[in-house]
């Protein structure tokens, strides 16, 4: 697509202004590959974000609580097929006093993700999350993948606030060579099941997939802005050898900022973490994030003895730190961006419209 540094200009301004950019547009503007122009387009981003959400970083705290799964997704390291995982399951107390104890940090919000496992029945969710609500002051988030609506219904009964599930990719046919054990539909389902629910819904997809197309990854843009999606997660494909996509190439850094500046282009206030994906790829990938319009991070508080067995992805960072040491880190981290550390539970700003 060539466009006049005149059409370049116009579009910027239409990504400052309203966002709502054309597919072409958007596939334009993943195209770029002057630096001085990705530079620009970053600007854009990082101005969208002072005018929709501020200069607050917020500090999610994430613990990984189970790494069984029973799904098969081809890129990911802890999928059940992979047998040199050792496997683990947090016990509910454990869990349960280790949000406290995150939470006593001040931080306002716990991420409670794990694969899909069955053994963690909405019962057992719910037994979580009224035992975390009880004893300490947070939002919480779920990351645990696909369930029904009676068992999101009634977790978000006991107290869950936010539910992140990411589409990984708007494309059906690049989603069903990824999930060979899954339904794009029923994807979908739950995404919108989510929503209906009054979940704050997080989306998200991987940059750089095998076969994946620039032309797909604005699909990715689009879908994330059609479902005004609360929160948009955004990561380099990390190719893990124990996987049957291990022999491919791992997605750059430049097109992983590019796909965080669009989706803050496009969500406007929405809640954008700078991933420990892009923190693994790059030294400063997660700073270089917030700069590119993101402004959420989620620090690792697995207590170490399980943490080094959630590797979805190889040499994730952060994998062997102390959660004290993680904690200063990523508030130095923030600072040293120019940005402050957010306070309280950092609710999506379209949810409290
Ligand atoms: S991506 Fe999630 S659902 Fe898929 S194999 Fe990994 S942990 Fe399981």
């Amino acid at each position: 697509m060539r466009i006049s540094d005149c059409g370049f200009n116009e579009i910027l301004n239409k990504a400052l202004v309203t966002g709502d950019l054309s597919r072409e547009e958007i596939v334009f503007l993943l195209s770029l590959e002057d630096e001085a122009d990705v530079k620009r387009l970053l600007e854009t981003a990082d101005a969208v974000r002072q005018a929709c959400v501020g200069d607050d970083v917020y500090i999610r705290g994430l613990i990984e609580f189970s790494n069984m799964c029973a799904r098969n997704c081809s890129y990911c390291g802890i999928r059940a097929d992979n047998p040199d995982v050792h496997r683990y399951r947090m016990p509910i107390d454990e869990i349960i006093e280790t949000a406290e104890h995150v939470v006593s940090k001040g931080i306002g919000t716990i991420v409670l993700q794990s694969g899909e496992d069955p053994w963690f029945t909405a019962d057992r969710m719910r037994e979580i999350i009224r035992g975390i609500k009880a004893r300490a002051d947070c939002a919480i988030t779920l990351s645990i993948g696909e369930r029904t609506y009676d068992e999101y219904k009634a977790m978000k009964e006991a107290g869950a606030d936010r539910f992140l599930l990411r589409h990984e990719t708007a494309v059906r046919s690049l989603y069903e060579k990824l999930h060979p054990d899954c339904s794009f539909d029923e994807r979908q389902r739950c995404l919108n099941d989510l929503k209906s629910l009054g979940y704050q819904v997080g989306a998200g997809c991987m940059v750089g997939l095998p076969w994946q197309t620039v032309e797909d990854m604005a699909e990715d843009i689009v879908f994330v802005r059609d479902l005004n999606a609360d929160m948009v997660g955004i990561g380099p494909f990390i190719p893990h050898p124990g996987t049957p996509l291990g022999d491919h190439p791992a997605g750059t850094l430049a097109q992983t900022l590019k796909m965080v500046a669009l989706a803050r282009i496009a969500t406007r206030n929405g809640l954008l973490p700078a991933t420990t994906a892009v923190g693994s790829i790059d030294p400063f990938g997660r700073e270089k994030a917030l700069k590119a319009g993101a402004n959420v991070v989620m620090p690792n508080y697995t207590p170490l003895k399980y943490r080094v067995d959630y590797e979805i992805y190889p040499d994730k960072k952060c994998i062997n730190e102390d959660p004290e040491q993680c904690h200063g880190c990523m508030q130095a981290r923030i600072l040293s961006t120019g940005r402050t550390i957010g306070t309280g539970p950092g609710h999506s700003l379209k949810h409290l419209r």
